[in-house]
């Protein structure tokens, strides 16, 4: 435990006294000495981070406004410091990030009978998972001084000016762009204003995500390793999607559902889907083996912002196995509209079998004359003309020179190998838009 400075009467507790307390506090932080760090406080400390409000103030009154933080004794500070040393702390999961706490401009505002107030600003350094983040702002704190050691009896933080980026996992951000300053809208908590720009086409406002009965139409075995099938959609006109959007699937008999891209287009109120056989898979099984026609099944969504946006440039299609189906739904709709720009596909494979659909995309070739595609299969024994990974057909002419959208799908390793390249590569796209086929969590 760190030694507090020596009690001295209120007084006599000089600037320099208060500063070396603060530092401990702060050194306290620093070291993780948690202990010696709630020695700081009183018993009825109160501890309030206050929220921005709309008029850029802070928020209060914590009962009645919202607060990033507020405990009303140190019990609240000995229950986070209880989380944080049992890894029950979302905030501080291990490993804890190394700090740097570091106090200046502090104030003598006010003394008095038995306590002194004052503020300071703050700069705090935080390193963890090879991110340093910057977080400073100014601290309002009432030290007691009427017993043996000062104590803060109450610390008002503000946070000026940042964001928490909330929790989520490395598949949804990477390490690299949480650095880069990419953040998850869906978790994101803004602590101050903020401008949110969204690129989104207009034509998104028209889906919303409902629940859609409808009914198996047929299953089609393409290969030992991929089957599609249809649904037939009970109200047709209720359901619309943009191309590369996914629905939840619901597995008939059971209580579970799968997300598959569309692969079509609605036709009729006739939706499709391309799906990997996973021997065993719960979705696998059933469309392999249980399936009939007129099967009740119910789709959820539209769902997702990967989907095609307006096409004003030459354009990168990148599908690994199955991640072939949002594009063949956003083939559909070009070869329905017209395309002036370039569009290049390459198509990934594992194995000879996986290499489905390919007369769609000969079909989308002929309609479409900036429409050309390579299809690539991984597997070293196979006769395909072109082998190996969707990166080793890459041209840097289909890069631009980084003037390109690129629109990338397919199992969560061909996502991030692929990603991993063009950041290799330093390619910058004008707009980069990835789906990962993660497994269900819920089997
Ligand atoms: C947004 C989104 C869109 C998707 N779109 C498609 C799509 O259009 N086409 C498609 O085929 N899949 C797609 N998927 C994956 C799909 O949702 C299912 O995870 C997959 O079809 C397996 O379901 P299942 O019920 O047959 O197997 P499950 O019963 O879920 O799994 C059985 C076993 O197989 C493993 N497994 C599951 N998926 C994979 C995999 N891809 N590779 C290796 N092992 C796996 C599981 O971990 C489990 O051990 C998408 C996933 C997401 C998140």
């Amino acid at each position: 435990m760190s030694a507090l400075p020596k009690a001295a009467p209120v007084a006599d507790l000089s600037l320099e006294e208060i500063c070396a307390f603060l530092y401990a506090e702060a050194r306290c932080l620093d070291d993780k000495d948690w202990e010696g760090w709630l020695a700081h406080y009183a018993p009825s400390a109160t501890f309030h981070m206050p929220a921005w409000d709309d008029d850029d103030l802070p928020t209060e009154n914590p009962q009645t406004e919202i607060s990033l933080i507020y405990y009303g004794s140190k019990q609240g500070l000995e229950d986070r410091v209880f989380r944080i040393k049992t890894d029950r702390s979302s905030a501080t999961s291990l490993p804890e990030p190394r700090t740097s706490h570091n106090i200046s401009n502090v104030e003598i505002v006010e003394r008095g009978a038995g306590f002194v107030k004052l503020r300071f600003n703050w700069v705090s350094d935080s390193f963890r998972y090879k991110t340093s983040d910057m977080y400073f702002g100014t601290s309002f704190y009432t030290l007691d001084t009427s017993g043996a050691r000062p104590l803060i009896a109450a610390k008002k933080v503000i946070l000026s000016g940042d964001y928490t980026l909330g929790s989520y996992i490395d598949d949804a951000m990477t390490q690299d762009e949480a650095k880069a300053g990419y953040v998850l809208t869906c978790q994101i908590k803004a602590t101050s204003d903020c401008v949110i720009s969204v690129p989104a086409s207009s034509a998104v406002c028209k889906v919303k995500i409902a629940a859609h009965a409808g009914q198996m139409l047929e299953t089609r075995a393409l290969s030992p390793s991929s089957i599609g099938f249809s649904v037939k959609v009970a109200e047709p006109a209720e359901l619309s999607y943009l191309p590369g959007q996914y629905v939840n699937v619901s597995v008939p008999d059971t209580t579970q559902a799968r997300s598959y891209s569309f692969s079509s287009m609605p036709r009729d109120g006739v939706v499709e889907f391309l799906v990997r056989n996973i021997p065993g898979g719960l979705m696998s099984t059933y469309l392999s083996q249980l399936a009939r026609a007129g099967d009740a099944m119910t789709l959820t969504g539209p769902v997702g912002s990967f989907y095609l946006r307006d096409v004003t440039r030459p354009t990168l299609f990148l599908a690994g196995g199955t991640g072939l189906a949002p594009f063949l739904a956003m083939l559909e709709l070009l070869t329905k509209k017209g395309c002036a720009h370039p569009i290049h596909m390459i198509y990934g494979v594992t194995n000879d079998a996986d290499l489905v659909e390919v007369d769609k995309l000969e079909a989308a070739a002929a309609a479409l004359p900036g429409f050309t595609f390579a299809t690539v299969v991984a597997d070293p024994n196979s006769a395909h003309e072109r082998k190996g990974y969707v990166t080793h057909h890459l041209r840097d002419s289909a890069l631009n020179g980084g003037d390109v959208d690129i629109y990338l799908c397919g199992p969560p390793p061909m996502v991030d190998a692929v990603r991993a390249y063009l950041d290799q590569k330093g390619v910058k796209p004008a707009s980069f838009h990835f789906e990962k086929f993660s497994p269900s969590e819920n089997k």
